[in-house]
């Protein structure tokens, strides 16, 4: 039996690609129906991520011509990974599996085919990695490609490559459900859920239409969050260079000891000075860390819902209009 897939595509401004990202997907999802790869009953549901465009219109208008697409706007903007979750975990009632790809369709759409034959062959998550980043620009692609690095080093378990591009089953979703974090850095949480998983290799396109809303300061936060959310590689780090510092002290208050014997207590402005500095921004720094997780800590403690739900707009395929539009209801 064919699969019910859900496809969930977030969407922040996007008003400028959603018509060409909608036609493209509903002739994915003609043709995978006909070759009886998914079922009927399968979607293609939009989340607005708070834009301030027309994208809710635009999702509404593709909703009420073709029970294919379905819709879920969020109260406001959460970010694309409350964006991705909330999708997400709003399609598992209906879906065996769901994909999660971006709306500017720089993921190669194909590669759908393969995630689907390595989930008939008993995979609960299919991770989709981009084989070049060729069309990133110099600063874009050495970025990511130092954070897949340094996401590493500090022992979270992030595949090279792979952004949110993946396939999920209902039980993996089911138990993804039950984490609650605040600070979601999906990449690194889906490797750590274990369950049978691979990889599925594709190309990337340049981005149809719109502009990135991955802006510089977005991802250097994107960044700090995937660290401080799955590693306390920082923490320990600071006691190290702690220890580090002590035995520079020591051997500091060594040679302080021997040229006040000598006589020569007037020369050492220069060290003094240099130390001074040294330590004073080795604290900072360490109290920077430090607080980066206390941050994490108070955002945590508050239990806060992750985003809510304005609307949500889902029928039958049978033409009926079984709109279900629940208002400010759902909270996760
Ligand atoms: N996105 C979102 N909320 C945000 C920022 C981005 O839902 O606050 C969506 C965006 O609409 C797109 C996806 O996340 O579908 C990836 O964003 P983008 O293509 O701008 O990132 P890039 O590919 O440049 O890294
Ligand atoms: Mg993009």
């Amino acid at each position: 039996m064919s699969c019910i897939l859900y496809l969930v595509v977030p969407c922040y401004n996007e008003e400028a690609v959603l018509p060409d990202t909608a036609a493209a997907l509903e002739r994915k999802y003609q043709t995978l129906t006909k070759q009886g790869k998914i079922s009927r009953e399968s979607r293609i549901l939009f989340v607005n991520d708070g834009s301030r465009d027309g994208t809710w219109r635009i999702i509404t208008e593709l909703f009420h011509k073709n029970a294919l697409f379905c819709g879920l706007n969020l109260s406001r903007n959460r970010g694309h990974q409350n964006a991705v979750l909330a999708g997400v975990l709003t399609a598992q009632e209906k879906a065996d599996a769901v994909i999660s790809i971006d709306a500017d369709l720089q993921q190669d759409i194909d590669a759908i085919d393969q995630m689907l034959e390595k989930y008939e062959n008993g995979c609960d998550v299919v991770y989709g990695v981009r084989n070049t980043r060729d069309t990133d620009g110099f600063v874009k692609k050495n970025t990511a490609l130092g954070f897949y690095k340094l996401m590493q080093m500090m022992g979270c378990e992030v595949i090279t490559n792979h952004a949110d591009y993946r396939l999920l089953s209902k039980r993996v979703i089911a138990c993804l459900a039950q984490y609650g974090e605040v600070n979601l850095f999906l990449r690194g949480l889906i490797p750590t859920m274990g369950f049978s998983s691979d990889v599925v290799c594709f190309d990337v396109r340049e981005r149809q239409a719109g502009e990135s809303k991955y802006t510089m300061k977005k991802m250097l936060a994107f960044a700090i969050d995937g660290i401080t959310s799955f590693s306390i590689r920082p923490l320990q780090m600071i006691s190290v260079l702690g220890f580090l510092m002590l035995i520079v002290s020591i051997v500091m208050i060594g040679t302080t000891i021997f040229d006040y014997y000598s006589g020569r207590t007037v020369p050492g402005w220069s060290s003094s000075y240099c130390s001074t500095w040294f330590i004073g921004s080795v604290q900072l720094l360490s109290l920077g860390v430090i607080g980066e997780y206390i941050g994490k800590i108070y955002m945590e403690t508050k239990h806060r819902p992750r985003y809510h739900i304005e609307s949500y707009l889902w029928k039958e395929n049978t033409g009926s209009d079984g709109t279900e539009d629940k208002k400010e209801t759902d909270e996760r």
